[in-house]
Parts: structure tokens; C-alpha cells; sequence
């Protein structure tokens, strides 16, 4: 893929959303030349301008299409494009897919069908109207495409809804499976069927082709864009919406709106993820303006909120989009953009020092596999919990890490560790290159069912990596419906500051397996007493720890030049839904030790901060991003799950202030053949003072509001 110059440095840009049906005119206020000057005023290097909306009402003169009423003679991308580019702007196109209400109305042919017996997936209650991308309306799309390609000098443009709302058993998709799959007819969903499972792979090249068919109809006439697609968070996403993480081929880059209601975690997991999966760098973040995603239409989220959200993005490798939303008069709220103005501004003063490659030292396995065909329909429970509570875990020991996936396996040996989160999907290529990792002086750290099935969720005799991992699998706990573990070797560096006195509630099964060779057993699964009965328990509040077995539930072994560890429960899982801080210790202690190496860095900071470490070689300097994200303050107003005390709604907390942390000590590695010529706190611009120790320094950043970033300029030695 090609690209221009502009878009590598390019992070301060916005996207005008602009949804709006026309049977009442509107946009009697509409000025172009208002919001070009408005946009160019707020400090934005982009604009992105809608062409066409998920209404399907047309912001171009198009030839074929259903034109904004309230235009009249105005050509929303013709004009905008003149202005932006007359103001030193670049004009970045915005197109709605799929999501096309005139479409839909207009050719009942082209219509998704979510039921197999004809029902329109598209509910006659929802606003929202879908049209199928297997039918007529690719070629309608494409032909859309080009006619803007050809007529308007963008600069890039972003393809929006490219997902599956739905299992289309429209015409045109009967058709086209039958044809991939030697006349099958769409099967019914069944996780225990090879056809339904096939049938979900072929949803994603489905997808994945429209997406090409798209960027190509762009690229036919601007072949250096770069073009952007919707992809939904493919963390808190299901196997539903078909946006595969390997789009290597479509000639597009996926990009996403984060909505902080998915927790403010996903402000920090995501680009991380598109940092594996993106082919171009520096990926698209969207941040809504409104406090209530996209449902609320004129509030705006807290400064500090906005600048937090956008830190997140910044020290994690994304530029910024910010989703502001149009009046249907065609007006924008001006307060909105002081808002934006303040913080383009603070975005400019990052810029120089954002970017470069993360310095890799561990990273987290995200399994497409494992989140459909062994979480398939119940994400939470057997995927996102797992997943993200690792992350979370590794996040608040300050230890960096990144998000890789079986796209990456020929770059893992860059890393020192490597987290498999309940990854229960591995394919026989990825457990060579796993086993080849450790073999060579890698480390892994799994958690319970990990490497128990193939990629498409079919058991192996025993766990692919069990000979890594020092363990023979024998059965698990699902007899009980509390289990625990008892730590019984505190001096190993992977139980270290454990207490061995009394169990820790798993809250979650258990595998139960026993070692082998010379694996340690650093604690063992105890069961309660009895699986308790309404009439008969021990307790009657709980299930009290009983019975300690001989059954080991952390596993240190070596394998090769390498290390792993086995945790026979989700430990992620559990801090995740529960927070024991037991689970992260673990999980911290067993990534340090597997790894066997020192990270680049420690922090010594509040459990709030986060850091990543960034090389920028062209530079030659090392930056290591410390960002303050205070996303709960106490007084949550939570729900509880039944029965086990765990609240949910906790991250619906819109950020109105943010405390400065003080007195941070960072101690970082000098690179082999460097010396330390200078260390600045930015943008602050402060000069630190390294504390010299070998081949470490170390320094004491005073103060850090929501971003600091030190950075350490290199000279060779
Ligand atoms: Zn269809």
C-alpha cells in the first residue's frame, strides 16, 4: 500500500457526523466556507466530510444517488474540499456502507435478511436500515466510489459500517455460499458443526472483499489514500460482525470509535491491537464528543475527559478523530470547537514525540479463534474477561506490553514474553512458532484451558503446549461450583509476596493437571467440602475451602533455553470480574520471571498511571509515555450480577477531574552501545536529572496531570 507523506505525522483530525433524513429540508444554515473556517480555527490538520450518511442521503452531486434536499445547489465535498485545501487542510471523505435506509427502501432486492425464513434483519422499530454486501449494492457502491475518486481531490477516505449486523440469508448470499462451498446451503448455527464453522470464516473474506472492492474503487483514481474502515472493537466484538484482524490484502486499514462506555481500558487495548494488525501507521482513534456515545446529540464530554481519551491514543500509537456532530440546520455548536481548539492544542505540543516502534519486551496473545468458535456467542465470560484482565493486570504493574496476533507470529521472537490468556484455539502453525519461542529463550504464561483445542475448537489429546508448560491435563473442577488454591512454595519469583496461610477463591473453574519432568508445583487446587445443597451446606453464605488436592495450580517449568508458567484457573478472569489482587501479582511476577530479562523499564507509580515505551530511532531517543487516567472515583452506583457480588456499569463514569500524581520514579535500560546524552520531561520541557546505576538510570518526574512523556536521547558510545 501506498501512502502520502502527510498522514505519518498527521493526528489532529475531525469527522463532521452528519446522519440526517431530509423530509423536513434543513440545513437552512448550512455554510461551507462557516465550516471550513471553523475546522481550520479549531487547529485540525484534517476534515472528514460525509458523503454519504447511514440515512443514504447523498452529500455530493451524485449521478445516481438520493442528494440532500436542504443542499440545493451546494456540493457539500466539492465545496469543502476547495476550502479545506485553500486552507492549508487535508479533506478526508467519509462514506456510509451497508447502513443505507434510501438503498433499502428503494431495492427491497438488496436487502439483508436476518431470518431464513425472509424476515427483514433490519427491525421495522430500528432507524437503521441494512442493505446486503453480496447484493447489487457492491456494484452500486463501487460505482459511487469512483465518481467521487475521479471528481474530488481527497485525501484519504473512511469506509463506515463495513460489518455484518446479522447472518444474511438473503438471495444473493445463499447464492454465493452455495457457490464457495460446492452447494451447501447456509447452515444453522451449531459451534459443534464444521459447515456453520466455515460458513463464519466465509462471513469475514465476505466482508474483507467489499472492503477491497471499495478501497480499490478509491484507488482507481487516488492511488496514494490512505483508505480507512470501520472495524468494530474487536475485543468487545463477537464472531457476528466479521471484521477479520488479517485484512492484509484489502488495501484499506482498520479504524475504530472507541466509546468509553466499553470501559476506559479499550482506549489503550485497541490501538495496541491495531498496532499488530494495521498495515500503515499512524492508525485512526474516533472520540465522540457527546457524553452518551452518539445517542445524546448536543452535550460534550469534560475536558479533561477528552484529553485523558486522547492521551490514551497518543502514548498508544493512534491519531485522533474527533466525532463532533452537525445541527440539522447545517450549524455547529461554536462551543464545541473552543473545546476542540484546547485540546488540538495540546495534541500539537505531543506531536513531535509520538509515534516510532513499542521497544518489545512482553506481549499479550489475542486469539480470533478463541473468541469465536470457544467463546462464540458468550464473549464475556470465555473471552473478554480472560483477555482483558491479563491486559489490565500487566497495565497496572507498569509493565509494557503489547497486543500480537497469529498475524505477528513471525516477529515474536523480538519479544521476551509472550501472555496466552485462556487462548484456547491454537493451530498447529502457532504452536510451533509458540514452542520454537520458548525453545529459543522465550517465555510463555498461560492460563487454564490454554492450547486445548485447534483452531476451530477441536480438542487435541492433550493441551498442544502441555510438554511447554511442564503439565498433563486429567479433568477439571466443574464438579464444584467454588474451588480454590493454596500457594505452597512462596519462595519462588513467580509466588513471591503471596501469603501460603489460606486459599485464594478461584471464582472460576479450574483445570486439573499434574506435572511432568521437572516442573515445580508452586500451589494446588483445593475443593470445598461438598458441593452444597439448599437443604445441605457447611456454610450458609459460602462454600468454605475443604479438601486441599494434590493437583498443582501454578506451574513453573522450563522448556529448552525457555520458561513458562501454567495457571490451572483464568487468572485474568479473575481479576478482571473480581479484582483479587492476587491474580495480578501472579500474573505480574509470572511474566517477569518468564521473560528472564529485565523490562526496559519500572515504574514506581499509582495503579491509575500507565506506561508505554516507545523507540524512535530517526531520532534516536527512547520515550516512555506515563499516562494518569483516573477513570473511577469512588460513589460508583453499580448493578450487581446475581448471586456473586460483582458489580458491572463501574466504567460508566464520565471523567470530571483528574489528580496529579507526584514523585514518580522511572528506571530505565540504556540500549547496548548507547549513553544517555539528555533526558527531558515533555511537553512540560523539563530537563531531568538520570540517576546513573551500571548500565540503568533513573529518574523522578515531579508531576504528571494525565500525560507526561520523559524522553531519553541516545548518544552512541
Ligand atoms: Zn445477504
Amino acid at each position: 500500500m501506498s501512502e502520502q507523506d502527510w498522514y505519518r505525522t498527521a493526528r489532529r483530525k475531525v469527522l463532521i457526523d452528519n446522519h440526517l433524513d431530509d423530509w423536513l429540508p434543513g440545513y437552512e444554515k448550512y455554510d461551507s466556507v462557516k465550516i471550513a473556517d471553523t475546522i481550520a480555527g479549531a487547529g485540525f490538520e484534517a476534515g472528514m466530510i460525509y458523503a454519504r450518511c447511514h440515512v443514504g442521503t447523498c452529500y455530493w452531486n451524485a449521478s445516481d444517488g438520493p442528494k440532500h434536499r436542504g443542499l440545493g445547489e451546494h456540493d457539500q465535498i466539492g465545496e469543502l474540499t476547495q476550502l479545506l485545501h485553500e486552507r492549508g487542510l487535508k479533506m478526508l471523505l467519509y462514506y456510509s456502507t451497508i447502513y443505507d435506509k434510501k438503498m433499502h427502501d428503494a431495492h427491497p432486492d438488496w436487502r439483508i435478511v436476518g431470518e431464513s425464513h425472509g424476515e427483514l434483519s433490519s427491525s421495522r422499530a430500528s432507524r437503521y436500515k441494512q442493505v446486503c454486501p453480496n447484493s447489487p449494492y457492491r456494484a452500486y457502491t463501487v460505482k459511487c466510489l469512483e465518481e467521487i475518486a475521479e471528481r474530488y481531490e481527497i485525501d484519504g477516505a473512511f469506509l463506515d459500517m463495513t460489518f455484518w449486523s446479522t447472518v444474511c440469508h438473503c438471495p444473493h448470499c445463499q447464492k454465493a455460499w452455495a457457490e464457495a462451498s460446492g452447494g451447501k446451503a447456509i447452515p444453522a448455527e451449531n459451534w459443534d458443526d464444521r459447515d456453520w464453522k466455515d460458513f463464519v470464516a466465509w462471513r469475514y473474506d465476505v466482508i474483507t472483499s467489499f472492503i477491497k472492492a471499495c478501497a480499490d474503487a478509491l484507488h482507481k483514481h487516488r492511488p496514494d489514500i490512505v483508505v480507512s474502515f470501520q472495524c468494530p472493537n474487536q475485543i468487545t466484538n463477537t464472531w457476528m460482525r466479521g471484521d477479520d484482524i488479517d485484512v492484509r490484502g484489502s488495501g484499506a486499514i482498520p479504524s475504530h470509535d472507541v466509546y468509553y462506555p466499553s470501559g476506559h481500558i479499550q482506549l489503550s487495548l485497541q490501538p495496541r491491537l491495531f498496532q499488530a494488525t494495521c498495515d500503515i501507521h499512524p492508525f485512526d482513534v474516533f472520540i465522540s464528543r457527546p457524553v452518551l456515545v452518539l445517542t445524546d446529540m448536543p452535550s460534550m464530554k469534560p475536558f479533561v475527559h477528552m484529553l485523558a481519551e486522547t492521551c490514551e491514543v497518543l502514548a498508544n500509537g493512534g491519531a485522533v478523530i474527533y466525532i463532533d456532530q452537525i445541527h440539522p440546520d447545517g450549524s455547529l455548536y461554536p462551543d464545541h470547537w473552543d473545546q476542540f481548539k484546547r485540546l488540538n492544542a495540546e495534541i500539537e505540543r505531543r506531536q513531535p514525540f509520538c509515534g516510532g516502534e513499542p521497544a518489545p519486551y512482553a506481549a499479550v496473545y489475542f486469539s480470533q479463534d478463541t473468541r469465536d468458535y470457544y467463546a462464540n456467542n458468550d464473549l464475556g465470560d470465555k473471552f473478554l474477561q480472560s483477555f482483558a484482565g491479563a491486559c489490565k493486570a500487566l497495565q497496572e504493574s507498569h509493565i509494557p506490553f503489547d497486543i500480537i496476533t497469529p498475524l505477528n507470529l513471525d516477529t515474536i521472537g523480538k519479544y521476551r514474553v509472550i501472555v496466552l490468556p485462556n487462548t484456547v484455539c491454537l493451530g498447529q502453525d502457532e504452536v510451533d512458532a509458540l514452542k520454537a519461542f520458548v525453545a529459543a529463550g522465550g517465555g510463555v504464561v498461560g492460563t487454564y484451558q490454554t492450547s486445548f483445542c485447534n483452531a476451530r475448537n477441536e480438542p487435541y489429546p492433550q493441551p498442544a503446549l502441555a510438554d511447554v508448560f511442564g503439565v498433563r491435563a486429567v479433568g477439571d473442577t466443574r464438579h464444584f461450583s467454588d474451588t480454590y488454591f493454596r500457594v505452597c512454595d512462596d519462595e519462588h519469583p513467580v509466588t513471591r509476596g503471596m501469603y501460603t496461610s489460606r486459599p485464594v477463591t478461584s471464582f472460576k473453574a479450574q483445570t486439573l493437571v499434574e506435572t511432568t519432568g521437572d516442573a515445580e508445583a508452586l500451589a494446588r487446587v483445593v475443593y470445598p467440602y461438598i458441593e452444597p445443597h439448599p437443604d445441605r451446606y457447611v456454610s450458609i453464605h459460602n462454600n468454605p475451602p475443604g479438601v486441599e488436592t494434590a493437583r498443582p495450580a501454578i506451574v513453573a517449568n522450563s522448556y529448552g533455553t525457555g520458561r513458562a508458567v501454567y495457571f490451572s484457573f483464568p487468572a485474568g478472569a479473575m481479576y478482571a470480574t473480581v479484582s483479587y489482587w492476587e491474580a495480578k501479582v501472579l500474573l505480574a511476577n509470572a511474566v517477569r520471571w518468564a521473560a528472564n530479562a529485565p523490562a526496559p523499564a519500572e515504574l514506581d507509580a499509582p495503579l491509575c498511571v500507565e506506561l508505554t515505551v516507545w523507540d524512535q530511532p530517526d531520532e534516536d531517543r527512547r520515550v516512555f509515555h506515563i499516562i494518569n487516567v483516573q477513570s473511577d472515583i469512588g460513589r460508583t452506583i453499580a448493578t450487581y450480577a446475581a448471586g456473586r457480588g460483582a458489580a458491572t456499569g463501574e466504567n460508566l463514569h464520565v471523567i470530571q477531574e483528574i489528580l496529579p500524581v507526584r514523585d514518580i520514579m522511572l528506571r530505565f535500560r540504556i540500549p547496548e552501545g548507547k549513553t544517555v546524552q539528555r533526558v527531558m520531561l515533555q511537553p512540560s520541557g523539563l530537563e531531568l536529572e538520570p540517576e546513573m546505576d551500571g548500565d540503568c538510570a533513573a529518574v523522578r518526574v515531579p508531576e504528571v496531570w494525565v500525560h507526561e512523556a520523559v524522553v531519553a536521547e541516545w548518544s552512541c558510545r
